[in-house]
């Protein structure tokens, strides 16, 4: 069997395995299958239709220009527009609707983020928490003579709503679980970092990638839809046979052997499902990898009113929780509202208000009959904003940790990550067999290029993806996409295969 033969599993159709499986066939593997659980395509990535346009449930922005894969494929078809400064120019509203002043809230803004993003070296001997971190920094500022006419209630309860803002960067439910190191991993691209896709929704990277009709200047590559088999779980990866062959076997009873699985399914399912989806169970690194990288939940709610009831240069707002208001809804069936930290404007959506929530009450949420978060939601509004509130048209929210096919939002490097001395590397290490000799490898017909001789015998046969196992890109689309990327040339590389098709041509 040629090498464009070898039969080669990609379990997941989000970002990871969609970048995967087309790069395996740009590569000019030709037995190429992708198995998702799920009836859609896009994982994480989930654009649906919503009030006057689409919203995402899931990524929602392409984060940086450069070195930012998305960027460079997106930017090309000009698909992608700045957000603006929403996240920067929000209210900060207490909740007796009284509004901070601008110039205060200016102020306390100005300290958080010069705590994260000009003191990257102290952060670097940092051998605490980011929570500790932060909080010390916040408060030591704070101290300075030019913060003295800044009432410390509301110096407060903007910093406690800023950590809930932090969290749902992260997906951590405390800064206190945060490595202030480990924080340092993540690389921000240059560049805008909130780069919308405009009436199109983050799906529109998914037809790139997959070179859909609507970019017919892309090379085509085949259609990949044939090759996706929707809604089959796989429920076993048996990797340890003598053929050096590995056997998927799928929720619906059936079985398939293949050459290589690449596994792209998120960390929060490979933490719940590890040790009975892999036979025999994995190596002690790759289980001590899973379980020491983190993996949260944050969540949307998106509410659509009949017309905007805010002005026109109104960005959103953020919830300052006066401690004695605090009291009013905790202890009640309402306590999960807590941790709803903002409403912010949402691109090409005039009439559309998004909300974001953290940790176990954002886990609730999802436990919730609709009209009862709705009912939560209206009175958020009404309890902080002193407009007449009409009642809302439209309403939808994320359930992320609910759906066993994700069991989460997304991962970041905790205390526990750096008490255990793993990370990104490990989990990104492929399971190999020694194969007896050296494959004969048979070059691309389309291709001069002589194939590189293999010297290594060890086969990867079961591969790891996903943006958990990017050193520096996890959490993001774009570290999903180069995850699923570098997997496709793992095995490229192992069977000699030069590059079918030059980046610049995409
Ligand atoms: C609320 C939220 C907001 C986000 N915002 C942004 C953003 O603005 N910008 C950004 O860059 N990133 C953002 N992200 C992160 C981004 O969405 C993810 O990093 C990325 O989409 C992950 O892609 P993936 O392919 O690694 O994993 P996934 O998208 O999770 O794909 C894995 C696939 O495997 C499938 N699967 C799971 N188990 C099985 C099984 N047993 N058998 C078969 N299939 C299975 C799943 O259904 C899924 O489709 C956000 C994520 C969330 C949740």
């Amino acid at each position: 069997m040629s090498s464009q033969q070898q039969k080669i599993i990609v379990i997941g159709a989000g970002a990871s395995g969609i970048a995967c499986a087309t790069k395996l066939l740009e590569y000019g593997f030709q037995n190429v299958l992708v198995v998702e659980a799920e009836q859609r395509i896009g994982g994480r990535i989930h654009t649906i239709p919503f009030g006057d346009n689409v919203i995402d449930l899931g990524a929602q922005w392409c984060h940086g220009e450069q070195d930012n894969i998305v960027y460079e494929l997106a930017s090309k078809h000009d698909l992608l527009e700045t957000t603006g400064p929403v996240y920067e120019n929000y209210q900060c509203v207490r909740s007796n609707r009284e509004v901070v002043p601008e110039h205060v809230a200016n102020r306390l803004k100005a300290i958080v983020n010069d705590s994260l993003v000009t003191r990257q070296l102290e952060l670097r001997n940092c051998s605490g928490s980011l929570g500790s971190y932060l909080s010390n920094k916040f408060y030591e500022m704070l101290r300075r003579p030019e913060y003295a006419d800044i009432d410390e209630r509301i110096a407060k309860e903007f910093f406690e709503n800023y950590q809930k803002f932090e969290n749902s960067v992260e997906a951590s439910d405390t800064l206190d679980q945060v490595s202030g190191r480990g924080y340092l991993e993540y690389w921000e691209c240059e560049g805008d970092i909130l780069l919308n896709w405009k009436d199109t929704g983050f799906v529109e990277l998914l037809r790139v990638l997959l070179r859909a009709p609507s970019f017919p200047e892309l090379p085509q590559l085949g259609s990949l839809d044939e090759r996706v088999l929707f809604g089959r779980r796989v429920t076993q990866i048996q990797w340890n046979r003598n053929d050096s062959r590995v056997e998927v076997l799928f929720s619906n009873g059936d079985s398939c052997l293949a050459d290589h699985v690449v596994v792209t399914v998120s960390l929060g399912v490979l933490k719940e499902q590890h040790w009975r989806l892999f036979e025999p169970k994995l190596p002690v690194e790759k289980q001590r990898a899973i379980e020491g990288l983190a993996f949260g939940t944050v969540n949307k709610i998106f509410v659509e009113f009949p017309q905007p009831f805010w002005p026109e240069d109104w960005t959103g707002f953020t919830m300052l929780w006066r401690e004695e208001d605090l009291q009013d809804i905790r202890d009640t069936e309402r306590a999960w509202l807590e941790d709803v930290f903002g409403f912010y404007r949402v691109s090409y959506q005039p009439n559309v208000l998004a909300g974001w929530i953290i940790n176990a009450n954002g886990r609730h949420m999802e436990t919730l009959p609709e009209d009862e978060v709705l009912a939560g939601c209206t009175y958020l509004f009404r309890r902080f904003l002193h407009w007449q509130i009409p009642e809302p048209i439209g309403f939808r929210t994320s359930a992320w940790y609910s759906n066993e096919n994700f069991r989460g939002s997304y991962s970041y490097r905790s205390m526990e990550t750096e008490q255990m001395g793993t990370g990104a590397h490990d989990l990104a290490q492929p399971l190999t067999v020694v194969t007896p000799t050296p494959r004969t490898v048979t070059p691309p017909q389309e291709t001069t290029e002589l194939p590189l001789l293999q010297t290594r015998c060890d086969k990867p046969i079961v591969l790891f993806a996903g943006e958990a196992s990017s050193p520096h890109y996890y959490s993001t689309v774009h570290g999903a996409v180069e995850a699923g990327w570098r997997e496709a040339k793992r095995l490229a590389d192992f069977y000699g295969l030069p590059r079918a098709v030059k980046k610049s041509q995409l």
